[in-house]
């Protein structure tokens, strides 16, 4: 399927692996422009080279690489004012950051609950904020961002994010349905279940230590939970990151998808 997405310009945070990495992969595939960010340089780099030496990488679908942490001012102004790209006028932005710590609440103070609302929902919504007017008066745009499942399903050990996410979901859903609804622009959330990148493994032997069982004999039974059987991969992420940001997907507004082997067991 053509995704109709060609020689768009697309901004993906978090973008040196993980979840972020393979939304960009999968742009970069479309022949979509990407701006890819994150804050190691050499990690950056690297990713941006292996985006260009692709080998389903259309000719002259352009990496740019902008290292920067995206929850500072000057981070999220250096994504947008790199040389070549498109200034604000991105047509897609995939908004992602690190997750917050694992914990336990009663250890976390406010400046803890800052740090976590901050990366989790107030740099996606400044985001939003510098480019959805510009999309809605070009008439197109695609704004995914990056959440949790947690979000759907709390997670014990991440109250952080379980609370952070929340009001940016909250957020979300209201200005999806605003006036930029009718003119083109639709805003999603994906909330990861479970996928096998660095994240997960920071919260395996969280739990391992919280629990005493071995990383190997957690994961093997957070997989068995899994109706897929199975972790995610991010290239199955960013298949469906890049569907959302397709004309295809013009309808599609407002709305909270859970990628996660059937791991949420409501009905709804
Ligand atoms: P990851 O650790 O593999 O990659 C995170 C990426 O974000 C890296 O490129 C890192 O450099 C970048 N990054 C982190 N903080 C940044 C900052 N302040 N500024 C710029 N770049 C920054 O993580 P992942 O598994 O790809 O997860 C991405 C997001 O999805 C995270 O918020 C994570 O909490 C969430 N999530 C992941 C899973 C999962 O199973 N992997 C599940 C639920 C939620």
């Amino acid at each position: 399927m053509d995704l109709g997405i060609a020689g768009k310009w697309a901004l993906v945070c978090g973008a040196s692996k993980g979840l972020g990495f393979g939304c960009a992969q999968a742009l970069v595939r479309e022949g979509v422009n990407v701006v890819i960010g994150a804050r190691g340089p050499e990690a950056l780099q690297a990713a941006a080279e292996r985006l260009l030496a692709d080998p389903l990488r259309p000719a002259g679908a352009q990496v740019l690489a902008v290292a920067g942490d995206v929850t500072t001012e000057a981070g999220r102004a250096a994504l947008f004012a790199v040389p070549g790209g498109p200034g604000v006028n991105f047509d897609i932005v995939v908004t992602n950051a690190g997750g917050p710590p694992p914990g336990d609440f009663r250890d976390w103070d406010r400046e803890a609950w800052i740090k976590a609302l901050d990366a989790n929902m107030l740099t996606p919504i400044e985001l939003i904020k510098a480019t959805i007017d510009g999309m809605a008066e070009r008439g197109f745009g695609r704004i995914v961002n990056i959440t949790s499942s947690s979000v759907k399903s709390p997670i014990d050990i991440l109250g952080l994010s379980n609370g952070a996410r929340s009001g940016l979901t909250g957020f979300v859903a209201g200005v999806a349905r605003s006036s930029i609804a009718a003119k083109g622009v639709t805003l999603n959330n994906l909330l990861p279940g479970k996928f096998d990148t660095d994240r997960i493994a920071t919260t395996l032997a969280a739990a391992s230590k919280k629990t005493g069982q071995s990383v190997e004999a957690i994961r093997a039974s957070q997989q068995a939970q899994i109706p897929a059987g199975r972790y995610g991969r991010p290239d199955e992420f960013g298949a469906i990151c890049a569907f959302l940001c397709s004309t295809h997907a013009a309808y599609l507004t407002g709305q909270n998808i859970l990628p996660d082997g059937g791991a949420y067991p409501g009905t709804y």
